[in-house]
C-alpha cells in the first residue's frame, strides 16, 4: 500500500498558516484558543507508532496508547495545527447518535447489534466527559441534554417509532410535546421532540487542545506544520513529510475526511462539508422570548439534512447543517455563502423573535461521511501494522475520542502488548464501506442522492 498527498483538493481553501508561520483559524472556536504552531518534523526519525492527524482520531490513540505502555515511542503528525480539522471546528455537540439514525441501524443490523452500537455510542459519551473531567481539560463541558425535534407530521411519526424503539432496547428517551417540549424550545415549527438527557456539548477547540497537552505530558512527540506527503508500507512503514522521515513499525492513519486526498478510501469515505452560523451573544430576555434560557438542550431538526443548534458558553447561537455538500474533485472550503444564507433563513423561521439578531461567525469543515453513514475501523495493507478509524458521518465527537479505545487495543496486541479491559471490537471494526466510485461519478452520485433528500424534506414538509 502507497498514499501520497495530491495538493489540489486544499489549493483553494485559507492555508492554515500566513506567510511568517502564524495559525490562521477558522471560526469562533479557533478565536477562543491561542495555537502557536509547534515545531514541525525537520529530521529522519524512528518510533514504535506514527499517528497522522492531529484531532481527536489522532490523540485519543496516542492517549490509550500511551495510558496502557507508557515506554511506547508514540509521535503525531499533523498537517496544520492540531485542532485545524473537524475537531477544533464542529458543533461540539457530544452525542451518543451512529448512523442515520436508531431505526435504520435497528433494520440493518437488528435489534441486538443496534443496542450494543448504541450502548458503546453511550459509553463513547461518558468516556469524553470523564476524561474531561479527570485531566481537568478546561473545554466549557456541559451537559445539555438533547433534544430531536419534529417539524413535521411524516418526521413526527418516524420519531414516534424510534422513540418507542429506543424505550424497548432500554435507553432513557423521552417524549416531550406541549408543555414538556416549551420547557425546552418555543417556535410553531416544532410540532413535539425526544430528549436524551446524556448529551453534553464543549468548546471543540478547547478540547483539541486540552488533548494535546495532554499527551504531549505523557510524553508523545506532536510535529504540527507536517503534513505527510508519502507513505509506503513495509516493515518499517516508511512517512514523508515537507521536511522529515519517518520509520514507523505501526501507523495509526486518523484523518477522516482528509483521507480523501492522500488516496486513502476516497471512493467509500467521502469528503462531505458541513456548515455553521454563529449569532452574537443574545441576552436573558432574547433567549426566554424563543424558551431557551432555562434548560439550555442541545437541538436538532429531524430532517434528512439536518439542523442542529446550541448555545455556547457566551450565550450565542450556534446554528449548522441545512446542506452536506461534496465538492468535484474532493475541494475543500471553510465557507460557503449560499449554505450561510440558507442557514440564516431557516433560523428566522425557527425563531421569528429573534429575526434582528446579527451573525458574527460562519465556516465550515470537512465530515468523512461514508454511504450507510456507519464509521469505519479497522487495519489495512498487507502486513497488518496500518491501522485506521473514521467514516462518523457528522456524529464523530464522541466516537472519534473514543476511536483511542476501540483501535489501539488492536495494535497493542499486534504489538505483543496487552489492553487490559479493552471494549469488545464495534461491529464496524474492519468493515469497508461501500464503494461509490470516483469523480465525475462519486460527485455526480452524491448531487443526485443530495436532491433526493432535499426534495424529501420539502415534500414532508420538515
Ligand atoms: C463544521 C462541523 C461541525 C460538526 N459538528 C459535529 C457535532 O456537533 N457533533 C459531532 O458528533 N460531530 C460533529 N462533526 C464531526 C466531528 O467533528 C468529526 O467527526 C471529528 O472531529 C473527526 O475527528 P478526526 O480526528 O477523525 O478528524 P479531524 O478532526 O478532521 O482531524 C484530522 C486531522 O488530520 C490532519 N491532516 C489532514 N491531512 C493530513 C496529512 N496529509 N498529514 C498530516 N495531517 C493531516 C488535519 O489537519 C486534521 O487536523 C462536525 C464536523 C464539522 C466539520
Amino acid at each position: 500500500m502507497r498514499l501520497h498527498l495530491d495538493p489540489k483538493p486544499s489549493a483553494s481553501a485559507t492555508p492554515p498558516m500566513d506567510a511568517a508561520g502564524r495559525h490562521q483559524g477558522v471560526g469562533y472556536w479557533h478565536e477562543t484558543i491561542e495555537a502557536v504552531p509547534g515545531e514541525p518534523l525537520a529530521e529522519s526519525i524512528s518510533c514504535d507508532v506514527a499517528i497522522v492527524g492531529g484531532g481527536y482520531t489522532g490523540l485519543s490513540t496516542a492517549w490509550y496508547l500511551k495510558k496502557h505502555c507508557p515506554d511506547l515511542d508514540v509521535v503525531v503528525l499533523e498537517a496544520a495545527v492540531v485542532g485545524h480539522g473537524a475537531s477544533g471546528r464542529n458543533g461540539g455537540f457530544v452525542m451518543p447518535l451512529l448512523g442515520w439514525d436508531l431505526l435504520y441501524t435497528v433494520k440493518k443490523l437488528g435489534d441486538e447489534t443496534a443496542r450494543d452500537a448504541y450502548q458503546l455510542m453511550y459509553e463513547a459519551v461518558n468516556h469524553v466527559k470523564q476524561v474531561i473531567g479527570e485531566d481537568r481539560i478546561d473545554c466549557d463541558l456541559e451537559t445539555t441534554g438533547y433534544v430531536l425535534l419534529n417539524t413535521s407530521e411524516v418526521r413526527e411519526r418516524r420519531s414516534r417509532l424510534e422513540y418507542e424503539t429506543a424505550r424497548r432496547l432500554g435507553f432513557d428517551h423521552e417524549w416531550l410535546e406541549g408543555d414538556a417540549l416549551a420547557a425546552h424550545i418555543r417556535s410553531d415549527c416544532f410540532r413535539s421532540g425526544v430528549f436524551d438527557p446524556h448529551a453534553c456539548v464543549v468548546n471543540p477547540a478547547k478540547l483539541a487542545r486540552g488533548m494535546k497537552a495532554q499527551v504531549e505530558a505523557m510524553g508523545v512527540r506532536v510535529y504540527e506544520r507536517s503534513p505527510l506527503l508519502d507513505l509506503e508500507e513495509g516493515a518499517p512503514v516508511r512517512l514523508r513529510t515537507e521536511q522529515g522521515t519517518v520509520r514507523a513499525t505501526q501507523v495509526m492513519l486518523a484523518v477522516n475526511g482528509y483521507g480523501a486526498a492522500l488516496g486513502f478510501m476516497e471512493s467509500r469515505i467521502m469528503p462531505v462539508h458541513t456548515f455553521i452560523v454563529l449569532t452574537e451573544p443574545l441576552r436573558r430576555e432574547q433567549l426566554d422570548a424563543v424558551g431557551w434560557g432555562a434548560k439550555r438542550a442541545s437541538l436538532e431538526s429531524a430532517r434528512n439534512l439536518i439542523n442542529y443548534f446550541r448555545l455556547t458558553a457566551d450565550n450565542r447561537i450556534l446554528f449548522g447543517g441545512e446542506d452536506a455538500k461534496l465538492y468535484y474533485g474532493g475541494r475543500y472550503y471553510d465557507h460557503d455563502d449560499a449554505v450561510s444564507e440558507a442557514l440564516k433563513t431557516r433560523f428566522r423561521a425557527y425563531f421569528p423573535p429573534l429575526e434582528d439578531v446579527a451573525f458574527t461567525h460562519e465556516w465550515g469543515g470537512l465530515l468523512g461521511v461514508s454511504l450507510d453513514m456507519f464509521p469505519s475501523s479497522g487495519v489495512v495493507g498487507s502486513l497488518g501494522n496500518i491501522f485506521y478509524a473514521g467514516g462518523y458521518s457528522g456524529h464523530g465527537v464522541a466516537l472519534s475520542n473514543y476511536a483511542g479505545a476501540l483501535v489501539a487495543p488492536a495494535m497493542l496486541e499486534a504489538a505483543g502488548r496487552q489492553a487490559p479491559d479493552a471494549p469488545r471490537p464495534p461491529f464496524f471494526y474492519g468493515r469497508r464501506p461501500a464503494w461509490v466510485g470516483h469523480d465525475p461519478v462519486r460527485y455526480l452520485g452524491v448531487q443526485a442522492y443530495r436532491y433526493v433528500l432535499r426534495a424529501q424534506d420539502h415534500f414532508q414538509g420538515a
